[in-house]
């Protein structure tokens, strides 16, 4: 048994209990065991976490974005200083093997760098006009900006979904995922060594507690959430009622991927396995969890996706040959395990079976065995819903028309793919698919500065980009008679 580690609340420059003392336990989810007790913040520690972003703000905004920059840089710096602690912390947080949370924290320090760089292009514009008339815009930062995040990349959401808001020049109040906040409270830590106290705030705890006080907040002008879709529409309608703010949501995904019958079908099956993310047992947005497949060669594929996903072995997050993690929490646990019940009663062919697996030595974690349905309706529930978890849908389909069709058919619309050596195909399901990202033979990467974000219910906004960083200032036109 491992030391329960009580972590403290930092306002400002000061570390403490949440107001009235509460905690809540975290456990990890691979062993069952209590691992920290974390401050249970409600509206009195929101509002002193939201007091000292306040008072940080002036002092960093003034720095001025070359200096910001720097300090961004001096930030990755020391967050690579202690990468393996921070992936092993997230790893016993959240389940999802050690390795994936190194990649996470990797991702993390380029993207501050990849922000920092952009920081002379919070740039507006001079519009011509007459000779004694100028007219120039200006980017300005929001102030305190609200930071809302999931559990399925705690660190990365935290410290990443931080750079383009502070390069623009705001502070930032940071609400993480009750299920995984142990590590947004280390980022806390190490933002205030390195940053200056109050520039990252911290407030933990859960959705209606913390997180709806701080994006009702009158000194919260901005929230940028990741969640699902119902957490989103909250957050919407919270923002609405206090007043009107800009919120941009990166919110849920049931993601289409398409082979069609002339793709080369090893790559295919590649795309389908990794798209799906089964390393952190598929709890990320842009998986592909609905796979359409050309009748031609419809059978080939299943049976090639089959014997791929059943010899995957969930395993301890801190074992180095672990494909596969634990699922967060029981929530997600139950909830697998409910639409693999629901795929076998709306009659969908089970080609892999999942279900929960004992771990020697973790009979008390989370783990569950992917599961693979064929002819899966695509009106059924299995084909609508976000599942969050490692339950692929597979449907055959016809024609290119009837495939575009059926990945439009749901709410969502984050992501979708397309293998084909057709090139008239691949631009056609380009132009017509409802995604705010598409990959042509390929899936899951994300490319360096390209702007992500969801279209429909997956979201509002883009992020990973320069819009990003445009998002997180407040334009403003100025109108000069100097005659
Ligand atoms: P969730 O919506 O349950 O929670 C996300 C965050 O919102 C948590 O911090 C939670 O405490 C907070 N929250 C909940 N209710 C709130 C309220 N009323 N006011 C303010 N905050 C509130 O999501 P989750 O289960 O943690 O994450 C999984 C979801 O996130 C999936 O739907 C997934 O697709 C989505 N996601 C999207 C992206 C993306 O980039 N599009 C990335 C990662 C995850």
């Amino acid at each position: 048994m491992s030391a329960v580690r009580e972590w403290p609340l930092r306002v400002g420059a000061e570390e403490r209990g949440s107001n009235d003392g509460e905690t809540f336990a975290a456990h990890n989810p691979a062993t069952g065991e209590k691992i920290a007790t974390v401050p249970r913040c409600r509206e009195a520690d929101v509002e002193a976490c939201v007091a000292a972003a306040t008072q940080a703000h002036g002092r960093w905004s003034e720095l001025g974005p070359l200096e910001r920059a720097e300090r961004l840089n001096r930030l990755a710096d020391a967050i690579d200083a202690r990468a393996e602690e921070i992936a092993r912390l997230d790893a016993v947080d959240n389940g999802s093997p050690l390795d994936y949370f190194r990649t996470d924290v990797r991702n993390t320090t380029w993207q501050l760098r990849y922000f920092a760089g952009l920081a002379l292009e919070i740039k507006g514009e001079t519009l011509p006009g007459d000779r004694d008339r100028l007219n120039y815009s200006l980017r300005q930062p929001y102030g305190v900006v609200a930071r809302i995040t999931p559990f399925n990349h705690p660190f990365m959401f935290a410290a990443r979904g931080s750079a383009a808001p502070l390069i623009a020049g705001n502070t930032v109040v940071i609400k993480p995922s009750e299920h995984t906040s142990l590590s947004t409270l280390l980022f806390a830590e190490i933002a205030a060594e390195v940053l200056g106290p109050g520039v990252v705030g911290v407030v933990t705890g859960f959705g209606e507690e913390a997180g709806e006080p701080l994006v009702a907040h009158p000194d919260v002008r901005r929230v940028g959430f990741t969640g699902s879709v119902p957490g989103g529409q909250r957050v919407l309608a919270t923002a609405a009622a206090a007043g009107i703010k800009h919120v941009t949501c990166e919110l849920g995904g049931k993601n289409p991927l398409v082979v069609l019958a002339d793709a080369d079908l090893d790559a295919a099956v590649d795309g389908v396995v990794n798209g799906m993310n089964f390393t952190w047992s598929s709890q990320s947005c842009g998986s592909t969890s609905r796979v359409l497949v050309a009748e031609a060669v419809h059978a080939e594929l299943v049976a090639a996706i089959g014997e791929r996903v059943a010899a995957l072995r969930p395993g301890p997050p801190e074992d180095e040959a672990t494909m596969m993690g634990a699922l967060v929490n029981q929530l997600q646990y139950e909830k697998v395990q409910r639409y693999i019940a629901i795929g076998r009663e709306e009659g969908a062919e089970e080609v892999v079976a999942g279900g929960p697996v004992a771990v020697a030595g973790h009979e008390r974690g989370f783990f569950v065995r992917p599961a693979v349905f064929d002819k899966v309706d695509p009106g059924s529930r299995l084909a609508q819903e976000e599942i969050f978890g490692p339950v692929l849908a597979v449907m055959p389909f016809a024609e290119l028309e009837e495939a575009i069709a059926i990945a439009n058919g749901v709410e969502f619309g984050l992501t979708a793919g397309i293998y084909t050596r057709d090139l008239g195909a691949a631009h056609r399901f380009a132009r017509d698919v409802e995604a705010g990202s598409v990959w042509v033979n390929d899936s899951s990467k994300h490319f360096p500065g390209a702007p992500f974000g969801g279209w429909k219910a997956s979201g509002l906004g883009q992020e990973e980009s320069i819009e990003e960083i445009v998002s997180y200032t407040r334009a403003k036109n100025v109108n000069v008679n100097f005659a």
